[in-house]
C-alpha cells in the first residue's frame, strides 16, 4: 500500500468506524458466533500473493465485527465497561504511525516527556499527593498495559527493596498478601515470580472489605512461623463488588509493620478520585499517607480505550533499582547522565507503546469538568439502578453500590417458606438460571460472581452511551427474565 491508497483506505476506516458507532445500539451486545467459526470461514494459511486491500476491509466487516462483543453498547453492563473515545481512537492512530518503541528518553524525547507530564496532570486529577509527581524527581508515575503488570511490577519493587534491607530472607519466606476479593492479579504475581500468596478472609458484614485487625492477625501469625510479609496488595473497588479495603486501619497495622509496601490496586474505582467528592469514600487520604504505589485504569471507565494502566509510586528508585538493566547497546548520553527518565527501568518489556498521547488528548479534549461529568453521570445511573432493585419485592441488593457498579439476586417473597437451610442453595439455582435466561439474550450483557458462596448478577455501569433509557430497558428486560426464571423455579 502507498501513500496514497492508505489515504483513500483510511477514509473509508473512518467512514466505517463512524458506521459502526451509528449502529451500535441496533447489534446485539454479545457476539452471537459458536467457537471455531472464524477457522471454518478463512483459508488455514496466509495467501501465497498479496491480495487487494479492498477485500481485506470488506472481510473486517463480514467475518470479524459478527465475532465481536460490542463493549461500547450502551447496553453493556458486565465486567467494567471500557468507556472509549473518539479522541483516544485518533491518539493511538497517531501514536501507531509513527510506530516507535521509546524505551529510552534519546528513542523519541516527546514520548518520555508526554508520558511523564500526561502522568503529573492525572496525578493531579486524582489528588495524588506531591511525592508521586514526576517533577518532584523522587517519586513519579509510568504507565503500564494493565493493572495486573501494575501489579507485578509493584511486587517486583516491593521483593527487591525488602531483599536488599533484610538480606538472609530466603524467597520462598516471603509472602504476598491479598484477599479474597483482590482481583486475580495478586495471586498471578505470586505464580509469576514463584512466591507464596496469602489470601485473607473477609466478611459480607464488612462489605468484603479488609480490617486492619484481620491483616494485622495475619501477619503476626506467619511472622511467628519464620515468613516475611513484604505486601499487601489492597484494593479501593474490587472487581466483585465494589469493595474498598479499610485502608484507615491498615495504616494502624503498618506503623507496626514499616517493611510491608502498599500497593493500592484501584483499577477501576481510582478513576473517581478525579471528583473530589468521593475522594473520602475512596480514601484519598489514605492512598497517599500509606500507598507506597497507586494505579488505576484509564482504559476502564476513564476514556481511554485499552491500553492506559497507569502507576505511581512513592520512589522511583525502587522501581529502577528493581528493573535497571543496562547493557552497552541501550546506553545513551543522556541516561548516563541521568538527566532523563528512560521508561523502560519502569516496567518490564523493553519497547513501550506511546499511550500517553491519547489520554493527553482525552483530558485536552474533555477538561476536568467534561472527565469529572462522565463520572458523575454513570455514578447518577447507578444510584438510579440500584433505587429500582430496592423498590423490587423479588430483587434485593446483595451489597451497598459501588460509585457505578450494583451486586444483586432475585429474592422473591416465595423464598420466605423455604427451609433456612435450603435457602442459600435453592437461591443460587434460582439466580443461576435468571442469569442463564439473562445472557441467552442478545440485547443485553451482565456478568455474575460469587460473593462468600453467593451467586450475584453485576450490573457495571461506564460505556460512553449508556443513557437513563438503557438502564430503563436493561431493568425492563431483567425484570422479564425474572418473572419466567421465578415461575420455574416455584413450580
Ligand atoms: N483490578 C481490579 C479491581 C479490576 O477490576 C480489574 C479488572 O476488572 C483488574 C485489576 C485487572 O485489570 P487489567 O486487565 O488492567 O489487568
Amino acid at each position: 500500500m502507498d501513500i496514497e491508497q492508505f489515504r483513500k483506505a483510511g477514509y473509508q476506516a473512518i467512514d466505517r468506524i463512524c458506521d459502526y458507532y451509528y449502529s451500535l445500539q441496533d447489534r446485539p451486545v454479545a457476539s452471537q458466533v459458536h467457537p471455531g467459526y472464524l477457522r471454518e470461514a478463512l483459508p488455514s494459511s496466509a495467501p501465497e500473493e498479496g491480495e487487494d486491500f479492498q477485500l481485506i476491509a470488506d472481510d473486517y466487516q463480514k467475518y470479524i465485527i459478527p465475532g465481536l462483543t460490542h463493549w461500547q453498547h450502551p447496553s453493556f453492563f458486565g465486567y467494567f465497561p471500557t468507556a472509549c473515545t473518539f479522541e483516544g481512537i485518533l491518539g493511538d492512530l497517531y501514536s501507531t504511525s509513527a510506530t516507535n518503541p521509546g524505551f529510552n528518553w534519546a528513542c523519541s524525547p516527546a514520548c518520555t516527556e508526554l508520558e511523564a507530564i500526561v502522568m503529573d496532570w492525572s496525578a493531579k486529577l486524582f489528588g495524588l499527593a506531591d511525592h508521586f509527581l514526576n517533577s518532584g524527581g523522587v517519586g513519579g508515575g509510568v504507565m503500564q498495559t494493565t493493572a495486573s503488570d501494575s501489579a507485578l511490577v509493584a511486587v517486583i519493587a516491593a521483593r527487591s527493596l525488602y531483599t536488599s534491607t533484610h538480606p538472609a530472607v530466603k524467597l520462598e519466606d516471603l509472602v504476598i498478601y491479598t484477599t479474597t476479593q483482590t482481583h486475580s492479579l495478586g495471586v498471578k504475581a505470586g505464580l509469576v515470580l514463584g512466591l507464596a500468596c496469602r489470601t485473607l478472609e473477609v466478611s459480607a458484614e464488612d462489605q468484603y472489605a479488609l480490617r486492619g485487625d484481620t491483616l494485622r492477625k495475619a501477619l503476626e501469625e506467619d511472622e511467628a512461623q519464620g515468613k516475611h510479609p513484604f505486601i499487601l496488595i489492597a484494593t479501593v473497588g474490587t472487581t466483585s463488588s465494589g469493595a474498598i479495603d479499610r485502608l484507615e486501619e491498615i495504616a494502624e497495622v503498618v506503623r507496626d509493620h514499616p517493611s510491608l509496601w502498599i500497593h493500592v490496586d484501584a483499577a477501576w474505582a481510582g478513576i473517581t478520585l478525579s471528583c473530589p467528592e468521593y475522594r473520602e469514600v475512596a480514601k484519598l487520604e489514605w492512598i497517599n499517607k500509606i500507598g507506597d504505589s497507586f494505579c488505576t485504569n484509564f482504559h476502564k471507565w476513564g476514556l481511554v480505550n485499552f491500553d492506559a494502566s497507569t502507576l505511581w509510586v512513592r520512589n522511583r528508585k525502587h522501581l529502577t533499582d528493581a528493573l535497571d538493566v543496562t547493557p552497552e547497546f541501550l546506553r545513551t548520553k543522556q541516561g548516563d547522565a541521568g538527566t532523563v527518565i528512560d521508561y523502560r527501568n519502569w516496567h518490564i518489556a523493553l519497547g513501550r507503546r506511546f499511550r500517553s498521547l491519547k489520554v493527553w488528548f482525552v483530558l485536552r479534549s474533555y477538561g476536568v469538568h467534561g472527565f469529572q461529568k462522565h463520572i458523575r453521570d454513570a455514578i447518577e445511573l447507578n444510584k438510579h439502578f440500584a433505587s429500582l432493585v430496592t423498590e423490587s419485592p423479588t430483587f434485593s441488593l446483595v451489597t451497598e453500590p459501588s460509585f457505578a457498579l450494583s451486586v444483586f439476586r432475585l429474592q422473591p417473597p416465595a423464598a420466605a417458606s423455604i427451609k433456612p437451610d435450603e435457602l442459600e442453595q435453592r437461591l443460587n439455582e434460582l439466580n443461576q438460571a435468571f442469569y442463564r435466561r439473562v445472557t441467552a439474550r442478545p440485547d443485553i450483557l451482565l456478568t455474575q460472581t460469587k460473593l462468600n458462596g453467593t451467586f450475584c448478577i453485576r450490573f457495571a455501569i461506564g460505556a460512553v452511551r449508556t443513557k437513563k433509557e438503557h438502564v430503563d430497558r436493561a431493568w425492563a428486560l431483567i425484570q422479564e427474565e425474572a418473572a419466567v426464571a421465578v415461575k420455574e423455579w416455584c413450580e
